[in-house]
């Protein structure tokens, strides 16, 4: 099977920083989108000259695989079938950040640099949006640029949560902003939902999934709280203090119970669980997400973003200035490279198999890889962890909620 490959554009700006996140995001002035969204046109354009130039094989050794030998032989370096990937696309995903603060126009020209670089059709585009930015216009141009999908970070339905957490939006936001996104034609809308924000409760929890469900969302995603360490919430959880509602985190068991109150209330609403934090009606699982978790190719472009060829994993710098000058000068500042071995090729199929709820065909990886791994499974399921169906192997579903316990037993 021939795999298509999935285009990500990293879109590193926000419009204030929330207490909990300290990814690598910038609130800066509108006047730095368009340079910014230029580079971004550029390095989609000249991807193959300026990934040459920065040492990644993207372009020399998988394509010749595909054409040169039996394209259903798996490389056993990577456990990947050969692949033809390097001039077809089929899923777009733009993320952030909030890329939804981009001018409709930027957005346009990304996705005309992807059309002009790229053969295939953009099957699935889609735009992280948050819901204060969405206004009519700008929704009926993103539909005509071919934005088609819509991922919206609304982490809960109650102000008081999104308030301590310095999210921008208010629940009255996403009631606003999701007939404005349908009337604009757009079919296929996301929800993310965060467990564990400060001042949650169980009632709270299940009123913001009621409240989901009512929207009647095609797709929805489950995180639990991650602080991280060097957010505003972070140092105060650290140090003390009381302006970030540190002290109003819920506890990691009750982030759990809200888990599996969320697993119960999506299937009851009619939505397929088949990623760990993952639901969707059928027919609408993210096409773009589920190549990570298949390990299949993809190109990231922007500051920060991440590719995967099938053979090397490499990332661009964070710094969006320094990106952006770079790239307008001619060069790709990328690191983080790397060339996998077997055994990492082999780890990365595991965990990332493993977070599908379909689990994994051990026969097929010990096929591929040339190992056996019987043993690794039979402990974890004897200790009730994973289920096993012959070859099929997935995490039970009561160890959802601790699932990175599992993937450390599985490590030992
Ligand atoms: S909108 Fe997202 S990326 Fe931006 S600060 Fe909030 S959590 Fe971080």
């Amino acid at each position: 099977m021939i795999s298509k490959l999935g285009i990500y554009v990293q879109v590193p700006f926000c419009q204030t920083k929330c207490t909990y996140c300290n990814f690598h995001t910038g609130v800066v002035a509108s006047s730095r989108f368009a340079p910014y969204v230029e580079a971004v046109c550029r390095e989609i354009r000249e991807h193959r000259e300026l990934l040459k130039a920065a040492g990644v094989g993207w372009g020399s050794g998988i394509d010749e695989k595909a054409h040169s030998q039996d394209s259903s032989r798996p490389d056993l370096a990577t456990g990947q079938r050969g692949l033809c990937h390097e001039d077809v696309v089929d899923t777009v995903y733009i993320g952030g950040g909030t890329p939804s603060l981009l001018d409709s126009g930027h957005l346009q020209n990304i996705l005309d640099a992807v059309r002009e670089t790229f053969a295939g059709n953009l099957e699935e585009v889609t735009l992280e949006a948050d819901p204060e930015t969405v206004a009519a216009e700008k929704a009926a141009a993103w539909a005509r640029a071919g934005i088609n999908r819509v991922s919206f970070g609304l982490q809960s339905f109650a102000d008081k949560e999104l308030i301590a957490a310095g999210r921008m939006h208010r629940r009255a936001d996403i009631y606003r902003a999701v007939p404005i996104l349908r009337e604009a034609g757009v079919g296929n809308i996301s929800f993310d939902l965060i467990a564990g924000l400060p001042h949650q409760t169980k009632e709270s929890w299940r009123q913001s999934l009621g409240e989901l469900a009512a929207l009647a969302p095609e797709h929805v995603s489950v995180y639990l709280l991650e602080i991280d360490e060097g957010s505003r919430l972070g140092k105060e959880l650290l140090q003390g203090g009381g302006r970030y509602s540190a002290g109003a985190v819920p506890s990691e068991d009750e982030m759990a119970e809200s888990y599996e109150i969320a697993q119960e209330a999506l299937g009851a609403a009619g939505y397929h669980h088949y990623e760990i934090s993952n639901w969707a009606k059928p027919g609408f699982e993210s096409r773009h997400n589920l190549k990570y978790w298949r390990r299949e190719p993809y190109l990231g472009f922007g500051a920060g973003a991440h590719s995967f060829s099938g053979t090397e994993r490499w990332a661009n710098a964070h710094d969006a200035a320094a990106y952006a000058a770079a790239v307008q000068s001619g060069r790709l500042p990328v690191e983080q490279h790397e060339k996998l071995t077997t055994e990492s090729a082999l780890e990365e199929e595991l965990f990332l198999g493993l977070r599908q709820l379909d689990g994994i065909d051990v026969g097929r990886i010990e096929r591929q890889y040339g190992v056996t791994l019987g043993g690794r499974f039979e402990r974890i399921a004897s200790a009730g962890l994973v289920e096993r169906e012959g070859s099929l192997v997935r995490l039970a579903p009561e160890k959802l909620s601790v699932s990175n316990e599992v993937f450390v037993e599985l490590l030992r």
